[in-house]
């Protein structure tokens, strides 16, 4: 057992917590358990126009119920700025960030989904280094209200191996540019943040969902230069998805871990529904988390995307047809 091992689960209070976020935790936590790393929760709060209020209590008893627990924390993101502008002086000092301020038109399309941990659809298009400033400021400056921060993305090809998707090879001067680190609203962007935390919280295991595999080069590349030695290593995992192939979201119902609780759900019968989505045979109609780690095998994990369907809705909520699909 490797003691200073240490993972996070970072939900983001911007929605409560549905059945992918909590497959994603339950897979986290086990891999945890099994591999004898500490745990950490840390609230992304960052994104604020999406950040509704209570959702951070409603995640905490989501967690609670099922039985996930952690060992430190929570660390709230919003709560102190100090680390993530040291980062940015940092960045500056060596000259690779630059306020960008762009028409509105351009600023919509070059910075969608920079805000926050990237969602599905919502496409960034690149931003080449041809749009840089002929000088960059020697220093980190917020106030205008008008300026995201850019980090000027070298050309470096980013490989590393994830440890449930493989080998990786990314780009990120090509498929992003230069991407936002600190946003017109004065705050750090997802990406800025997610680098200063998990290294200021000795993370060392990362295990999220699969969307956001490709931001975990542009994490790799903001590491280097402010001098953190120790990359992460990565577990990113499918998805869950609705019959539309779509992330699962508000447009198939309502799939919240609380409501189905809140509805006389059992725990247990929720984590036996991720369980067989996770490739544990034989869950039958509750398993503990604890059994859900006792059973879990990554090298069974399915690799494709889970798809959500009605028939699972109904099978949480209806005890009486328990039994039918294990
Ligand atoms: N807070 C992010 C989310 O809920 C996760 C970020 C991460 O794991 O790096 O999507």
């Amino acid at each position: 057992m490797h003691l200073t091992e240490r993972t996070r689960l970072a939900p983001s209070p911007t929605g409560a917590l549905h059945l992918g976020n909590v497959r994603t935790f339950l897979i986290n936590w086990a891999l945890a358990k099994q591999r004898g790393w500490r745990i950490l929760l840390r609230i992304e709060d960052l994104d604020t126009p999406r950040v509704k209020p209570g959702v951070t209590d409603s995640l905490l008893r989501t967690l609670d119920a099922l039985g996930l627990n952690w060992g430190e924390g929570p660390l709230v993101q919003s709560a102190d700025f100090e680390p993530y502008r040291a980062a940015m002086r940092q960045l500056s000092a060596a000259g690779l960030v630059y306020p960008s301020i762009e028409s509105r038109g351009d600023l919509e399309e070059a910075a969608a989904g920079a805000l926050s941990a990237p969602q599905e659809g919502a496409r960034e298009s690149v931003f080449p280094a041809a749009r840089r400033p002929a000088a960059f400021p020697t220093q980190f400056s917020v106030g205008t209200g008008e300026a995201n921060w850019r980090f000027a993305t070298p050309d470096d090809i980013v490989t590393f191996t994830d440890g449930f998707s493989g080998p990786q090879r990314h780009c990120p001067a090509q498929s992003i540019g230069d991407f936002v680190v600190w946003t017109k609203r004065d705050q750090p962007s997802y990406q800025l943040a997610v680098v200063v935390d998990d290294a200021r919280q000795g993370v060392t295991q990362i295990v999220r969902g699969n969307d956001l595999l490709d931001s975990a080069a542009r994490q790799l590349l903001l590491m280097k230069p402010l001098g953190i030695e120790r990359a992460p290593s990565y577990i990113h995992v499918p998805l869950v998805r609705g019959q539309d192939g779509k992330r699962l979201a508000k447009r198939h119902g309502d799939t919240r871990v609380e409501t189905y609780l809140n509805r006389g759900v059992k725990p247990g019968r929720i984590i036996a529904l991720l369980a067989r989505w996770s490739g544990i045979k034989g869950a039958g109609d509750e398993i503990t988390a604890e059994q859900f780690a006792g059973a879990f095998d990554l090298s069974r994990l399915p690799p494709d995307d889970v798809i959500f369907t009605p028939d699972d809705d109904r099978w949480l909520v209806g005890g009486a047809t328990s039994g039918t699909r294990s």
